[in-house]
């Protein structure tokens, strides 16, 4: 039986990202109908909206999808369709792997995290508004429900995988209402756990000072909307860049697997984007749709053009010449 994954391209590098994984997914020969699904530019031009409707039922209803970037009008224009979509479908978690990948130049060889970032409140609620001219208030809003929820995300996931400690960042020195309720929520649920995995917590400018200095003193890093935003970059910088970090958003019902990059404007439509992060978080929505021969099929196939390190099957950011293209079709070389 086929599996019905919504397919949304995104603005910029998404298309030819996409396309990346969408090509490397079939190649295994897994049974996939994709539902193409319009959203940010093309959701403007088509439906005359960012973030049409049908996209969100679509996506409700067949419960996964993979997703490309999709840009953010700086200071200006729509509000986030990445936020309001995980607002919308409450995809209440970020689930981002950061880790080092074979012969990828990086500063760091020793970075295996696992950021969990709170997806639906904080400061990305939109709330804002001038109160005068010249002075606006935007509100960080914290509940106590999605501070629970996302904190008992994390010890569940370093439960079930075994991870050593769970770390998280916070400000609650400065927001001591909203980010002492974050923390709050994130001590209860770890009293209530079994003991054998950590618990810290650092006040996350000290934790940027430290990520950078030891990585790997981290394991899996539980931070609210803003701080995972941030991190989740600076974090991608220390294994090589934005094209190598997978994402995943995980609601209650549904899941949207998208890299944690993003539209890249910059380098849209030249074929120098790398996929791999896109590929990577189609590994990641396999595994979801319990497929993880095909999912270990085809990380042992980039794992493969990675450790062979021929620059003309690797990207620019990885130090080779190859472009999108190219590297995809390595992929699918080393998977046959
Ligand atoms: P957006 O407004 O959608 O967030 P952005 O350009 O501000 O887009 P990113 O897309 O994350 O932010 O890009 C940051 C930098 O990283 C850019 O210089 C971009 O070219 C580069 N970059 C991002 N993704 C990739 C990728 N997959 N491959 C190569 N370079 C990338």
């Amino acid at each position: 039986m086929a599996h019905i994954v919504c397919l949304i391209p995104g603005d910029g590098i998404g298309p030819e990202v996409t396309t990346a994984a969408r090509q490397v997914i079939e190649a295994s020969g897994i049974n996939v109908e994709w539902v193409p699904l319009p959203a940010g530019e093309t959701g403007l031009e088509f439906c005359g909206s960012a973030l049409p409707e049908r996209t969100i039922a679509a996506i409700a209803g067949h419960g996964v999808a993979l997703k490309g970037p999709i840009t953010t009008p700086i200071a200006r224009g729509h509000v986030s369709v990445n936020v309001q979509l995980r607002q919308r479908l409450s995809l209440f978690a970020a689930f981002r792997p950061v880790r080092n990948l074979p012969k990828v130049k990086s500063r760091y060889d020793n970075v295996n995290l696992i950021i969990v970032r709170e997806n639906t409140e904080g400061l990305y609620s939109g709330l804002e508004n001038e109160v005068i001219p010249g002075v606006i208030q935007s509100l960080k809003i914290a509940t106590a429900d999605a501070s629970t929820r996302i904190s008992e995300f994390a010890f569940d996931y370093a439960t079930k995988m075994k991870r050593k400690k769970v770390t998280v960042f916070h400000k609650a020195n400065i927001m001591k209402k909203s980010d002492g309720l974050f923390l709050n929520c994130a001590r209860k649920v770890y009293s209530g756990r079994s003991q054998d995995i950590g618990y810290e917590e650092m006040i996350i400018d000290n934790g940027c000072m430290q990520l950078v200095r030891d990585p790997s003193q981290f394991d899996v890093l539980l931070l609210e909307n803003f701080y995972g935003d941030i991190i989740s970059d600076l974090a991608a910088g220390m294994v090589g860049g934005p094209g190598m970090v997978p994402g995943a958003n995980f609601g209650q019902s549904c899941a949207v697997f998208e890299p944690v990059h993003g539209s890249a404007p910059d380098i849209a439509r030249t074929n120098v984007a790398n996929p791999l992060a896109c590929i990577m978080s189609g590994v990641m929505m396999l595994r979801y749709l319990g497929e993880h021969q095909t999912a270990d099929q085809i990380c042992n196939a980039y794992e493969f053009v990675l450790r062979e390190g021929n620059p003309e099957n690797l990207t620019r950011d990885m130090g080779g010449t190859a472009g999108t293209e190219q590297f995809t079709e390595a992929v699918i070389r080393a998977m046959t």
